[in-house]
């Protein structure tokens, strides 16, 4: 992957931004294992083609500064495992993990350094997956697991939108973690193995909608003179129902894969994205030849 600099910022900076992990075939890290198994397999196959604006990683880079500055921070001791590499082999591939904390009481503490709204729903599925994977490892060591945690940092938590009491009241906040049956664990971690493998192999394995981060389209409910939706419908015709005066209307809103459109490094590669779009292009004329 070759890191470009459009924004020209200082190179000391972009060099900081830099180091990227290479994936490789045979070994699988827990990050990659919950991402999709398509994403990693054109991964392998075209990293040496992507390339990535070192402006679009200054966020993930304060990320890992935190994580270095807190690991300071800790020491390791009998009591605590910190930034503690472990890993297991399962069906021929080694699986590894890195802990930020884990606690000899059976307390497991993952740091994550994120914008408010990605907390607003709670914790999300793929970092359940995460620190539950991060614990079948750690029972794979013989470690006792017993509660799982997150700590939300806020990189824009603002004081004064504090007043909402739906927004977080404070710059960090702790969520518990559902803590999986070790049979769970084990068949989630073997299932995941298994389907990366076969993607990897060259077995043609679609992200789902929930890997993309789909989002559905929607039908507006308007009133004319107002910018804001009075209401958001799933269906058309449930929308057209609910035209009562003659000032409403109702207005599509398209729905897109987020991590497609924005967070895939592969997006350029991926034939499902392609088809995607070119459906999407088919159907945008059929509304507007
Ligand atoms: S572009 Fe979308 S569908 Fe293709 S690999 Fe990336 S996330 Fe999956």
């Amino acid at each position: 992957m070759r890191i470009t600099n459009l924004t020209r910022l200082p190179e000391p900076l972009v060099s900081a931004v830099s180091q990227k992990r290479e994936p490789r075939p045979g070994q699988i890290s827990v990050t990659e294992l919950i991402n999709p198994p398509q994403m990693r397999a054109l991964m392998l196959k075209h990293w040496a083609e992507l390339t990535e604006d070192a402006s679009d990683r200054i966020w993930a880079t304060m990320g890992q500064l935190m994580h270095k500055l807190l690991e300071e921070h800790a020491r390791e001791s009998d009591e605590h495992l910190i930034e503690h590499t472990l890993s297991s082999e399962v069906e021929g591939v080694t699986v590894t993990g890195t802990l930020d904390l884990y606690h000899r009481d059976g307390v497991l503490t993952d740091y994550k350094f994120v914008s408010v709204w990605t907390t607003i729903d709670g914790v999300k599925r793929e970092w359940e997956q995460q620190l539950n994977l991060y614990a079948e490892l750690l029972r794979r060591h013989e470690y006792p697991v017993n509660r799982l945690q997150i700590v939300a940092i806020y990189r824009d938590w603002s004081k004064t939108r504090a007043q909402d009491a739906s927004y977080p009241q404070s710059q960090v906040s702790v969520f518990e973690v559902p803590l999986w049956s070790g049979d769970e664990a084990a068949k989630f971690l073997e299932e995941r193995v298994r389907l990366h493998r076969q993607a990897e192999s060259g077995e043609f394995i679609e992200c789902t909608a929930e890997e993309r981060w789909e989002r559905s389209t929607k039908y507006a409910l308007m009133k004319r003179g107002r910018k804001s939706a009075i209401k958001l419908f799933d269906k058309l015709e449930e929308a057209e129902a609910a035209v009562t005066e003659s000032s409403h209307y109702v207005e599509t809103r398209p729905g897109s894969s987020i991590r497609c459109d924005s967070y895939c490094a592969v997006s350029a590669f991926c034939q499902q994205r392609s088809l995607a779009l070119n459906a999407a292009g088919m159907k945008e004329e059929e509304l507007n030849p």
